[in-house]
């Protein structure tokens, strides 16, 4: 009977699928229009039945008439090979009714190895073939599979709508809605988020996340940061439930993992990880990844698993510019129902460059500031509100840090550069730094003189004019100025 049934199958799907996923099948028994076969493991169980349901009924009803059904038995994946049949009934063997009481396997798993509810994430596939961890009643196990009840860990308030593009996110942007769109199918696969504290990166892949679900209903989405997966992993480890944790990753459609830089270091971790990802990717899952660094970067993760990184797309977030920050203000401000002058709006985003989530910060405390004081949001609030802020910005472009820094950039040596020393590389490096000084301090030209090993203000002008001649007569020295500047702007 089953070699019919696969024959039929076969002239409905493609050769490689047919081999992979059907090859391994055994057909164990057969009474009463009841077929059981047996598959490897239970993710195999959940793939034929992800995909493969139609054409399993079709061949089924074909052979054994409108009666006929099937039932999996799966070999246990580890030690020998114990059959723990489940009855599973096609096609309706997901819909049992009932919710499972496992949102996750950190819910599962805290509860103890030989809790139930450890038990039924893991289905009849992990539990040992001991008594004392066996399902009573195997319809439990395709209860707590059945997806609905699973919980995808997302913040439905982050959207693509409220995702301001700007050129500082445009790529990643782009990219993360065409995952969203067509999950596990583009070439962005795995998609791979990279930027700083506060940029966004949160924001954008649960975007993604929330997109998908509810486009796709019957997709399990699962976003989880690094850090929680690791200590999920380690609870497994305690309570002896490495299995089940596996298992309950690869029921996943879309994974998502936040700031994967967290399993650096991680080894055991990261070995699961790279089982999961392989499994994932192999089935034309989606995986989304972010990091605060560039993947070569991410010092103390496995080559093998950055290699995987670059399957797929890697798109970095910058820092907003002007127009992204006023617009990023203007939206959240529309969102909450704020009102705040345009000219306080534009202080805002001109002052606070460093990051988005420091951004809103301001704007939240300022909100808070004017319902307790009961006064409108001005001018004059805003800078009070900025002013430590601001504060740690000047204190942060001290003569020091000019000296230091363009002592490296010229490679010359610290103590030289302060010293009076009159050799020539010394000597533009030294005025450069000087120049720099009166540019981004409020020191007077006597104490810049005081730092450069006690010169009179008269040297200082002299440097300055040196430095404003050279920009406008040397192209190759404009460009190394414009280049320290960064260092300086924004600081
Ligand atoms: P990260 O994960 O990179 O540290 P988050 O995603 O947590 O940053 O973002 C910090 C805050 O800034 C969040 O409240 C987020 O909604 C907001 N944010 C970041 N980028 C944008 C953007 N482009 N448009 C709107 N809000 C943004
Ligand atoms: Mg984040």
């Amino acid at each position: 009977v089953w070699a019919n049934c696969l024959r039929v199958i076969k002239a409905n799907i493609g050769e490689q699928s047919y081999r992979t996923w059907f090859m391994p099948i055994m057909p164990v028994h057969l009474q009463n229009n009841v077929l059981i076969i047996q598959v490897p493991s239970t993710y195999f169980y959940e793939f034929l039945e992800e995909h493969y349901v139609e054409e399993l009924k079709r061949a089924i009803h074909q052979e054994l008439g409108p009666d006929g059904r099937l039932e999996y038995s799966i070999v246990v994946d580890q030690g020998n090979s114990q059959n723990q049949p489940r009855t599973l009934n096609l096609p309706t063997a997901r819909k049992a009714a009932g919710p499972a009481d496992v949102a996750t396997p950190a819910a599962a798993l805290a509860s103890g190895p030989m809790s139930s509810s450890a038990r039924h994430v893991a289905g009849a596939a992990a539990a040992p073939a001991s008594s004392a961890t066996m399902l009573r009643n195997p319809f439990e196990a395709s209860k707590a599979i059945d997806r609905n009840y699973l919980h995808s860990q997302l913040n439905g308030s982050y959207t693509f709508e409220n995702y301001i593009e700007g050129d500082c996110n445009r790529l990643a942007r782009s990219a993360g809605l065409a995952v969203a769109n067509k999950p596990g199918t583009t070439s962005f696969n795995p998609l791979m988020v990279y930027g700083g504290v506060g940029l966004g990166k949160t924001h954008l892949v649960q975007a993604i996340g929330n997109h998908i679900k509810s486009s796709n209903s019957d997709k399990f989405v699962l976003y989880v940061s690094a850090e929680k997966f690791t200590n999920q992993f380690i609870e497994s480890l305690r309570a002896n439930a490495v299995q089940d944790f596996a298992n309950f990753y690869l029921l996943v459609d879309i994974l998502i993992l936040d700031d994967v830089q967290f399993l650096s270091g991680k080894d055991k971790t990261q070995e699961m990880f790279f089982h999961i990802f392989n499994h994932l990717h192999q089935a034309g899952k989606q995986i989304v990844m972010t990091s605060d660094r560039p993947p070569r970067d991410l010092v103390g993760l496995e080559d093998r698993l950055l290699s995987r990184f670059k399957w797929g797309l890697t798109a970095d977030l910058q820092s907003p510019d002007f127009e992204t920050r006023m617009a990023i203000i203007q939206n959240k401000m529309q969102q909450d129902g704020i009102d705040i002058p345009p000219q306080v709006v534009e202080y805002l985003a001109h002052s606070v460059n460093t990051n988005v989530r420091e951004l809103e910060g301001v704007l939240i405390s300022l909100v808070a500031q004017s319902s307790l004081n009961r006064r409108e949001i001005d001018l004059e609030m805003a800078k009070q509100a900025l002013r430590h802020i601001i504060e740690e910005v000047e204190a942060e472009v001290n003569i020091d840090f000019i000296q230091k820094t363009c002592a490296e950039y010229f490679s010359v040596p610290l103590d030289l550069l302060k010293a009076k020393t009159r050799k020539k590389e010394v000597v533009t490096a030294r005025q450069v730094a000087m120049y720099f000084a009166k540019e981004h301090t409020s020191h007077s030209l006597k104490s810049i003189g005081h730092h450069f090993g006690g010169r009179d203000h008269s040297t200082v002008i002299h440097s300055v004019q040196t430095v404003s001649d050279l920009i406008d007569s040397d192209k190759n020295f404009r460009s190394q100025i414009v280049e320290l500047r960064k260092k300086f702007a924004g600081r």
